[in-house]
């Protein structure tokens, strides 16, 4: 990742020390990134290190169904030409996905994943002045990012019914550069309502950006966001196709939104995309049933592992995404560490709910597995 010029004059411009600006500066030009939290980074901090090869993993929100047949077939296909630098790889994937969502060509960034830009964003739109607001719990690739630069970063619990509370979230810092919305909610799997969404976009103050982390709203069923973008608003709409395309490893995915905003985070460099990833993104994008297919199978074995914690008068909170939490009465990671003994890996604990899991969805054989392995530890 390079930093441009222009992205350098604009960062001290917003007020950062120079011991920040010299931070990133270090990383950048020692031809590295941030360090960059994904899913399976923040399961490392979790302590999972080297799991024997027959436990299972329900710790990082994978895709247990991994990419489709199609996805696989092009990967093998253009795995031969790896030596060239097939650029037309991620122009198809930016084509395909500015059709589907309905927004112009130039609206769409191709990313190796999402993390990219999600870390970009914060270099991008937030400050010492104007920070961050996430979701508590909330995901913290995002709240880790701001706290390495400087930025300052504010958590607003969420609601009673798990959404955001998207006024809440104004109230904590009315002159906020960016504020992040995960829906559905990672770690919780809940919800924010489209019209809250719309509310904070009228509201926010003037030059702050709305960023909806669509990473699981495929697997939801929700509406998008990109219709705002579409219409021209501060919002930027991460995509992934670590999730429902199950392509965690195989990397692709996207940032949605308005030229200008687009080339804010572009400041902060991409690079060439792995051909394997834009050929399976593609192939995934070409199929039309994939995304509803998996969306009922996903949904199949959540409810039903949440019909069994329900059978047993566990307390969990009713997720709509391939993953939920649970409350074990006690603290968190005695349980994770109890489960491991069983050779089950789950998520990991947040501060903001120290009693409650994250366990991902997986197979139907997985969870029971899990399920047999829960009663065990927590009788
Ligand atoms: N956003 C959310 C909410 C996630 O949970 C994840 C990964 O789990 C990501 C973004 C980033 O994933 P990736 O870089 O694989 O697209």
């Amino acid at each position: 990742m390079t930093l441009t010029t222009q992205a350098q004059k604009d960062f001290l411009k917003r007020g950062f020390s120079r011991r920040s600006f010299g931070r990133l500066a270090t990383v950048l030009a020692a031809g590295s990134t941030l360090p960059f939290y994904n899913e399976s980074a923040l399961a490392q901090l979790s302590k999972v290190d080297n799991a024997p090869p027959d436990a299972v993993m329900i710790n990082s929100n994978e895709n247990p169904l991994g990419p489709c047949k199609e996805a696989l077939e092009a990967v093998h296909k253009i795995a031969a030409n790896g030596g060239r630098y097939l650029y037309g790889e991620a122009d198809k994937v930016q084509k395909l996905l500015a059709d589907q969502e309905g927004v112009k060509l130039d609206y769409v960034r191709i990313y190796a994943g999402s993390s990219a830009p999600l870390h970009q964003a914060v270099l991008a739109f937030t400050s010492p002045q104007r920070g961050l607001v996430m979701a508590d719990p909330g995901y913290e690739a995002a709240e880790r990012a701001a706290v390495f630069i400087g930025s300052k970063s504010t958590k607003v619990p969420l609601n009673n019914e798990y959404a955001h509370d998207v006024r809440a979230m104004l109230a904590a810092d009315p002159n906020a550069g960016l504020f992040y919305i995960c829906n559905p909610n990672n770690p919780s799997g809940t919800l924010t309502s489209k019209s809250d969404i719309e509310w904070l976009v009228a509201n926010k103050p003037k030059g702050s950006v709305v960023m909806v982390d669509e990473a699981y709203t495929h697997i939801a069923g929700a509406p998008f966001n990109t219709d705002l973008v579409a219409v021209d608003k501060d919002v930027v709409v991460l995509r992934t196709f670590s999730k429902i395309y199950g392509m965690a490893g195989l990397r692709a995915g996207a940032a949605i939104a308005r030229p200008d905003l687009i080339e804010k985070l572009a400041g902060y460099g991409a690079g060439m995309m792995p051909t394997t990833g834009m050929a399976a993104a593609s192939a995934s994008l070409e199929q039309k049933n994939l995304v509803p297919d998996r969306r009922r199978i996903i949904a199949d074995v959540r409810n039903d592992t949440l019909g069994f914690l329900a059978k047993n008068n566990f307390h969990y909170v009713p997720s709509v995404s391939n993953c939920f939490m649970v409350d074990v009465k006690r603290p968190g990671n005695d349980i994770v560490m109890a489960l491991r003994q069983e050779k089950v890996y789950i998520g990991r604990v947040w501060a903001a709910w120290p009693t409650y899991v994250r366990v991902t969805v997986g197979t139907q054989q997985e969870m029971n597995k899990f399920k047999t392995a829960f009663l065990k530890v927590m009788a």
